[in-house]
């Protein structure tokens, strides 16, 4: 095993443990788009199935949403030759973007939204536990940023979630990995990737912004994203201005002060 497979495996394996990620019995749909971070994720569970002394299942889901040209065999072909149990589902979603969005105006909140829609009703059909979605470290600080500096809300991405609606729960296993190392791995193995251009959006430019903006202030000092991701298990609410927030740990929600509990 190399050195870095070792600090992702790792960083899965606390991820996990912390949130409780990954529970005996589970059915885990790991969704895969095509993009280095699904094929890493994917990778790392199943290296993690073989160490863990419970039994949970994988089951990779890719979604064709109809971009022209969209090559998911290359996908399909990988996952058949590795032995992956996978699921393959086709669904036009681009159609509906293009009909719905004005042109010049970003399409991904739709198209995402829509393909959320299609797999979490496709984790329920599958009998699935857990939807594990890419995410690594960078974008959870990045989404951070923008929803502060853009969204006017303190907010990330957690790493485990339950839907609004109960059905499902969103894991991130990759969230304590750096997407550096992440894209390292992916190039070591050589992993057949499908461009995420196709639909011919340009990525949101206030995230090339943030993440421009990261890139920067982590050169200047290498500690800068381990701190933010520090910085969210570190949370001070009396220093904050959410009067909710402090409410709902205990504290007086005008003076701040810890509130001695009732007998
Ligand atoms: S980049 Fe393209 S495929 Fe991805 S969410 Fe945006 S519109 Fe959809």
């Amino acid at each position: 095993m190399s050195r870095l497979e070792y600090k992702l495996l790792g960083h899965v394996a606390d991820a996990s443990k912390e949130h409780q990620m990954l529970e005996s019995g589970d059915k885990v749909m790991v969704c895969m788009s095509g993009g280095k971070d699904s094929y890493v994720m994917l990778s790392l569970l199943r290296k993690i199935q073989k160490r863990v002394p419970f039994k949970f299942d994988i089951i990779a889901v890719n979604l064709d949403q109809g971009h022209p040209g969209f090559p998911g065999h290359l996908l399909e072909n990988w996952l058949k030759a590795e032995g992956y149990q996978y699921k393959m589902l086709t669904q036009d979603t681009y159609s509906i973007v293009l009909d719905k969005v004005p042109e010049g105006k970003t399409q991904c909140s739709l198209c995402s939204r829509l393909r959320r829609g299609i797999l979490y009703n496709a984790a329920v059909e599958l009998g699935c536990t857990k939807i594990a979605l890419g995410h690594h470290r960078d974008d959870i600080i990045e989404t951070l940023m923008l929803n502060l500096l853009y969204g006017g809300q303190l907010k990330a991405m957690p790493p485990r979630l339950r839907s609004q609606d109960g059905r499902n729960t969103v894991i991130r296993p990759l969230a304590y990995c750096s997407e550096d190392d992440v894209a390292a791995y992916a190039e070591t193995v050589g992993y057949p990737i499908i461009p995420c251009d196709l639909c011919g959006t340009q990525e949101n430019l206030k995230r090339q912004k943030i993440k421009a903006l990261l890139h920067d202030l982590n050169t200047e000092n290498p500690k800068v994203k381990g701190n933010m991701m520090a910085a969210m298990r570190n949370v001070s609410p009396s220093h904050l201005l959410d009067l909710g927030l402090r409410a709902a740990t205990g504290l007086d929600p005008i003076t701040g002060e810890l509130v001695p509990p009732t007998a």
